[in-house]
């Protein structure tokens, strides 16, 4: 149940198209929507705290009342079974939510239904959907359906802060043979490009005072999966710039300004356009372009300038990562880069990108790249992550079956499986993709003010769902 500190419970007015299993879902869902189940301080046995663990213990209860089989995994994650077999087929939700933010017109965690909609922070994203999967597993179990494979609701409890949850199940659980992931878009989400974060550092030991510019500090971003809106320099002016900046100003997307300081000290702040990191194309990079404005002035020679150089000659304003040599394109996608965070001063560089690479690729092609574009420089690679692309083939029987199901429930004969930039939860798990719940064109609140869910698409979800269990167990 929820905790005391709750708002009361809102009893639902089921409208006369309702169904009893309709009523009994969204009374679920409001309870669970006032859990308020943002990552807190861990307790005892409750490793992302208690509002998650909260969360969590009161969706196991349900399964449970509803004649599941459940089980808490030391509050890292649960699941709720049905039915019996060797194989598993997995549907993976999370029960955490982000922070909920301010000016909601209906608070947050009130669960409030206006106008046939939900409002509540997760009721998208993403207990709607996971309380839709739960009691399209109840319409089956009710209608004496019996799947040839368990079907196990997993419930995650941290995929908003890195997924460290499903790091946890899959250490300690049976993995699926197959499963879906209602925690992104409809229709069926076949690939997910590969993510590289890559940070490029720099200690700069050798220095020529040669009389040019001296850069003291370049710093810009907040977030390497973000396009930069703002980056800034502070230099000290030994020959004068100000007319170079405004010419590079004045041809240039980005606004870079330029500000005289005590001495001879100069601010100069470019101001660029964000953007998600997987559309870098969409925003403009501050840093790029203040980068290649000091290329073009007279700075001080040494292994700093060599640095920054090689920013401006091989990544520069690029996003396809062309210069640096790591330009790449298949049938699906072409290769994304953004430039997203910047850390310069007298002693050391720092530089990290965010690059989604395309799904039928490989990760050893870039870092071979990178490597050779560094060699000889002062440059070296500091931090390298990778997140493999998630790639199925369209006529994967997975595939195929989900899209099957969703134009047969929703009758939308031609929507096809798409590819994209981010990454989803599906790729926590093996074998698994993501399918919906978010229905195209649909408004996506999550993450934002006034999260809510409409209730038709609630059931909409949990009929498709429903159709896609039984499509893939029987
Ligand atoms: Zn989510």
């Amino acid at each position: 149940m929820p905790t005391s500190h709750q708002a009361p419970h809102q009893v639902p007015n089921q409208t006369p198209d309702q169904t009893p299993h309709q009523t009994e879902m969204v009374h679920a869902l409001q309870e669970l929507l006032q859990i308020k189940s943002v990552k807190s301080d861990p307790e005892p046995n409750a490793p992302f705290g208690a509002g998650i663990n909260n969360a969590l213990e009161y969706a196991l209860k349900i399964g449970e009342a509803l004649g599941f089989k459940t089980k808490n995994i030391d509050g890292y994650a649960g699941y709720i079974e049905f039915g019996s077999g060797k194989e598993m087929l997995g549907i993976l939700c999370h029960l955490d939510v982000v922070p909920e933010g301010d000016q909601w017109t209906h608070p947050p965690y009130d669960a409030v239904i206006s106008d046939g909609k939900l409002y509540g922070r997760g009721a998208y994203d993403d207990k709607g959907p996971a309380i839709a999967s739960l009691f399209a597993m109840k319409a089956l179990k009710d209608a004496g359906y019996q799947p040839n494979k368990r079907v196990r609701l997993i419930l995650g409890t941290d995929e908003e802060s890195g997924s460290h949850c499903m790091a946890y199940y899959l250490k300690h659980e049976e993995v699926p043979s197959v499963g879906f992931s209602p925690d992104a878009d409809f229709p069926v989400i076949h690939g997910e490009m590969g993510i590289l974060g890559v940070t490029l550092t720099s200690d700069f030991t050798d220095r020529l005072p040669d009389g040019g510019i001296r850069v003291l500090r370049v710093t810009g971003g907040k977030a390497p999966n973000m396009v930069p809106d703002y980056a800034e320099a502070l230099l000290e002016e030994t020959t004068p710039i100000e007319d170079i900046v405004r010419a590079f100003s004045a041809s240039r997307d980005a606004t870079v300004t330029y500000e005289r300081e005590e001495g001879n000290r100069v601010r100069l702040r470019a101001y660029g356009k964000s953007a998600h990191g997987s559309t870098p194309s969409q925003g403009i990079n501050a840093i790029a372009h203040l980068i290649s404005l000091l290329d073009l002035i007279d700075i001080e020679i040494g292994d700093q300038s060599g640095f920054i150089r090689f920013i401006a000659n091989k990544i520069g304003t690029e996003t396809d990562g062309r210069s640096l040599g790591i330009a790449s394109e298949d049938a699906f996608n072409a290769l994304v880069l953004n430039m997203g965070l910047i850390d310069i001063d007298e002693q050391h560089g720092s530089v990290t990108l965010n690059i989604r690479y395309p799904i039928t690729e490989k990760e050893k092609k870039f870092k071979t790249a990178i490597d050779s574009a560094v060699r000889g420089t002062v440059l070296h690679i500091d931090q390298w992550r990778n997140a493999p692309p998630l790639f199925f083939k369209t006529d994967h029987p997975l595939i195929k079956t989900l899209m099957r199901v969703y134009a047969e429930k929703t009758g939308d004969t031609t929507a096809k499986p798409i590819t994209i930039g981010g990454g989803t939860y599906a790729r926590a798990i093996p074998n698994a993709v993501a399918f919906g719940a978010l229905f195209p064109g649909a408004e996506d609140t999550m993450h934002q003010k006034d999260e809510y869910i409409a209730l038709d698409d609630l059931f909409k979800i949990s009929e498709i769902y429903e159709a896609a269990i039984r499509a893939l167990t029987e």
